[in-house]
């Protein structure tokens, strides 16, 4: 039997998601991995624990996370057997559709067909009867926009979601579907992008479009996938995310020019009274254009040392020029 400690909604802080009426706490956990079928069921247990009992009312799901594809949303259906139907209401539970994730035509990208029959057997996996949050994974190059903002409107009429977003959509992308979806009478309530010290893309348009629309931001992989959290400062740890699972990070992409920023990040995040994990948290929520950042965990641990990281999300102008200095080195 699992009690939450009865504090846990002052440990951190919610932001409101865009302008909607739902308040998102500042940081999310992400299921992509760590919840398939190569990790032990009860160290998944232990996460969700661990993130809800510090605040984290945000579990972020999609329809491929695994290994394999729908492990992660089947051993969540567990969690929620086991440990969260009672809790219902105090969490918001989002999943996706965009990526492959069966064989055939109908099986991927953003069609109709895809996103209503995926969601539906999202639902099953997961023993839900709604999600907060339905996603469209990523843009389809083929499909009419409108086509999928319809799907997305139909399945918050038809109550299977609270509310839509998107994700990985550019500036551009990301203005049609909103503008098309609220033609519609649906409010895009959030964008999923990467956002991190090594991919800043979303400052380049994008977030004037989020901010301008109304619409929130909860930006995946902060840490840039345990790079900017100094995970791989000495060598790849074999129980790493590159040491054991490199099909998603690359030790190739791990270079001794990211490593060396890496250092210098470390030692000015020393000199704030943080972790680098932490510094880089902060960083991606200084500015107001991020309503929750999204981590990944692969130990209970780390989930409470990324939480303290919402302790201190100041940054001097000296700090922050310091660190583009460091970003912008060769
Ligand atoms: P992060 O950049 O937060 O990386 C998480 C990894 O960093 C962990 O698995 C762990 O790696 C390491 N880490 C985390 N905290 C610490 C710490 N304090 N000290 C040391 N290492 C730490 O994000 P992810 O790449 O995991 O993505 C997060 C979520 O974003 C996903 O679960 C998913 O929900 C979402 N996402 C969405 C995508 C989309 O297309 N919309 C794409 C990718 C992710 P290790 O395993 O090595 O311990």
């Amino acid at each position: 039997m699992y009690t939450p400690p009865e504090d846990r909604y002052t440990k951190i802080p919610y932001r409101r998601c865009g302008k909607s009426g739902l308040k998102l706490p500042a940081i999310s956990l992400g299921l992509w991995h760590n919840f398939g079928n190569i990790t032990p069921i009860s160290i998944g247990q232990q996460i969700l624990r661990t993130a809800f009992d510090n605040g984290i009312t945000h579990f972020d799901l999609a329809n491929n996370y695994g290994p394999p594809y729908g492990e992660a949303e089947r051993n969540f259906g567990i969690h929620m057997d086991n440990d969260w139907h009672s809790h219902r209401d105090e969490l918001v539970i989002s999943t996706k559709a965009g990526y492959d994730m069966w064989p055939g035509p109908y099986g991927n990208f953003g069609s109709r067909k895809y996103l209503m029959a995926s969601l539906d057997q999202s639902l099953k996996r997961m023993h839900l009867d709604y999600v907060d949050i339905f996603y469209h994974h990523r843009p389809d190059p083929e499909t009419p926009i409108e086509e999928t903002m319809q799907a997305l409107h139909d399945i918050v009429k038809s109550g299977k979601a609270l509310y839509v977003g998107i994700s990985n959509y550019s500036a551009e992308q990301a203005e049609t579907a909103i503008k098309t979806l609220k033609g519609m009478g649906t409010h895009m309530l959030i964008h999923q992008p990467n956002y991190s010290m090594f991919n800043r893309t979303l400052e380049k348009g994008l977030c004037n479009v989020l901010e301008n629309e109304g619409v929130g931001c909860i930006a995946f992989g902060p840490l840039a996938g345990g790079i900017l959290a100094g995970r791989y400062l000495n060598g790849v740890p074999e129980d790493s995310r590159a040491g054991h699972d490199p099909r998603y990070l690359k030790p190739d992409n791990i270079t001794e020019q990211k490593l060396s920023k890496v250092r210098s990040l470390n030692t000015l995040a020393e000199l704030r009274g943080q972790t680098l994990a932490q510094m880089a948290l902060a960083w991606t929520l200084r500015n107001g254009y991020v309503t929750s950042a999204l981590i990944g965990a692969s130990k209970p641990q780390q989930v409470i040392e990324n939480a303290q990281a919402l302790k201190n999300l100041e940054f001097t102008a000296a700090e922050l020029a310091e660190i583009e200095n460091i970003l912008s080195e060769e």
